[in-house]
């Protein structure tokens, strides 16, 4: 339970809302600056503007998935005012609270370094990158089907990267009956996809793997998907591009050729909102939670 403890968030979208939800049923306090527009009321929430006297007494401050932009903007979908989180109100946390977000942008980081106030990336933690794994499999599958005319299954991919994505997305692809050969350059990540009854290549290999693939996804934050590699692509081939923004293809090049190429950021909120607020709010209690213990409160 969380009670006596202060949670507070600043903006977000529909995924925010089953975090707000778990930390009311866990019987924290909870402020919500930055959802004026917000329908459902949740009771036991208070919405307030976002002031220094708000923020000094917040044990756990929870800013949305891609925290604050390079000036300290912060996203809210409830809310049609601006809001900015700046060093003004980094000052006023408590020295022991901890700030959550999914993935913190140097501003951020840097802020909260320099008042040493600790700062959680979620999606930087195993567990919910492997939770996260799961709905965005679910919605590269989804671009895959709207965008191609063949099935899923008999098709020839290749997906990119044997991490926590790369990974879900390969054994998915390869239940649904696709032929599945993965591009990775550790020899043990050589030997899983092996074990796993796929086809591994070295990923400096790619350009001659491509002649006759329907689809790649990719999952390497890097360019791989280089122009080169495009130049042996069929005209039919589809690109999913998984990876972070600015993704891991030559866009350009593919748009030259006539090849579609898709980056398809932030899946997990847009195919399954309750679900990646659900995985969310469940990492999030229980860091909070744990937080708690080691204060001895
Ligand atoms: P991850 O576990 O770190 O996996 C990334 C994989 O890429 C690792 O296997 C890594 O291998 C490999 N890699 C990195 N640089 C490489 C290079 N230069 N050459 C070959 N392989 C390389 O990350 P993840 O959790 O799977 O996420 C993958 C990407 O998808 C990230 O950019 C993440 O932000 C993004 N993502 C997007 C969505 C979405 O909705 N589109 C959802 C979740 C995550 P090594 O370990 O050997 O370096």
């Amino acid at each position: 339970m969380l009670t006596g403890y202060h949670v507070a968030f600043i903006g977000g979208d529909a995924r925010q809302l089953e975090v707000i939800k778990k930390c009311i049923q866990l019987d924290a306090g909870v402020t919500l600056i930055g959802f004026d527009n917000l329908e459902s009321s949740f009771s036991g929430a208070t919405k307030k503007a976002l002031t220094c006297d708000v923020l000094k007494d917040v044990d756990a401050l929870i800013l949305p998935i891609v925290g604050t932009d390079d000036q300290g903007n912060v996203e809210s979908v409830f809310c049609s005012k601006p809001l900015q989180f700046l060093e003004e109100h980094v000052v006023c946390l408590k020295k022991n609270c901890v700030v959550y977000t999914g993935m913190a942008k140097p501003y951020l980081r840097t802020l909260l370094t320099r008042h040493k106030i600790a700062l959680v990336e979620l999606l930087d933690r195993d567990d919910v990158a492997i939770y996260n794994s799961i709905p965005t499999v679910e919605g590269a599958l989804m671009m895959a089907i709207q965008n191609t005319d063949i099935t899923i299954h008999g098709s020839q991919v290749i997906v990119l990267g044997l991490g926590r994505v790369g990974m879900s997305l390969a054994r998915s692809l390869h239940a649904l009956g696709a032929k599945v050969r993965v591009g990775a350059k550790r020899p043990e990540h050589m030997a899983r996809i092996y074990e796993m009854g796929l086809t591994p290549f070295h990923i400096s290999e790619l350009k001659y793997q491509v002649s006759n693939v329907d689809i790649i996804f990719n999952t390497i934050p890097h360019l791989v998907i280089t122009a080169e590699v495009i130049a042996q692509m069929l005209q039919t081939a589809l690109i999913i591009d998984l990876a972070s923004k600015p993704g891991g293809t030559d866009f350009r090049f593919a748009e030259r050729r006539g090849i579609k190429a898709l980056l398809a950021p932030g899946l997990p909120g847009i195919v399954a909102p309750k679900t990646a607020g659900q995985i969310l709010a469940n990492a999030l209690a229980r860091l909070i939670a744990e937080q708690s213990q080691d204060r001895g409160e």
